[in-house]
């Protein structure tokens, strides 16, 4: 399903495929910052995960660069991150744990033989029954799992519940846009 348009010009794509591949056989990860559904900038993360090779974790101080957006009247647009040898469909991991439903999910794929990088918005749907089929997740003491053909269904324990819920993976077009004088700019900052 179609869900949106994200302008991101040339240059900051081929810096995605760059950190994409200078972290390999980690994932990168970082930020897309904007207005108007047109990126103007990136923002390197770090990587912060146990195991960075399969899963990522956005350092904080890169994070907390989003308050100076919003005051430029700029914002968080996506967060990206790759993956280094799987494709670039949102992992289950990303989709149970996207706390940022507003930000577009780009994913830079090295595992072909052509960078490939898509946007999604992972939208959480909770579910009115508990989903039968789901498996634990390897790694999760509190998570059980199922693919479905749209996303993913979930059950997470949490104290003494179970919180029953679905991510619908929904497909953002990203229009590969000529480089901007705003991007030029953010490139000499
Ligand atoms: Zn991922």
């Amino acid at each position: 399903m179609y869900a949106g348009l994200l302008r991101v010009p040339a240059g900051i794509m081929a810096e995605i495929v760059a950190h994409a591949q200078a972290a390999s056989p980690h994932e990168a990860c970082g930020l897309l910052r904007g207005r108007d559904g047109v990126v103007t900038a990136l923002a390197r993360g770090v990587n912060e995960a146990a195991q960075p090779a399969t899963r990522y974790q956005l350092d904080a101080a890169t994070l907390l660069q989003q308050l100076d957006w919003d005051a430029r009247g700029e914002a968080l647009l996506a967060l990206y991150h790759s993956h280094p040898t799987s494709p670039a469909w949102p992992s289950l991991l990303d989709a149970a744990w996207a706390y940022y439903p507003d930000a577009v999910t780009v994913i830079c794929s090295l595992g072909g033989l052509m960078p490939v990088v898509r946007g999604y918005r992972l939208a959480r749907h909770p579910l009115t029954a508990r989903p039968s089929g789901v498996q634990p997740v390897a790694g999760e003491s509190a998570l059980w799992a199922m693919p479905l053909a749209d996303g993913y269904a979930f059950v997470q324990r949490r104290a003494n519940a179970e919180d029953w819920f679905r991510v619908e993976v929904l497909e953002v077009q990203l229009e590969t846009i000529e480089a901007t004088w705003q991007t030029h700019a953010s490139v000499l900052e």
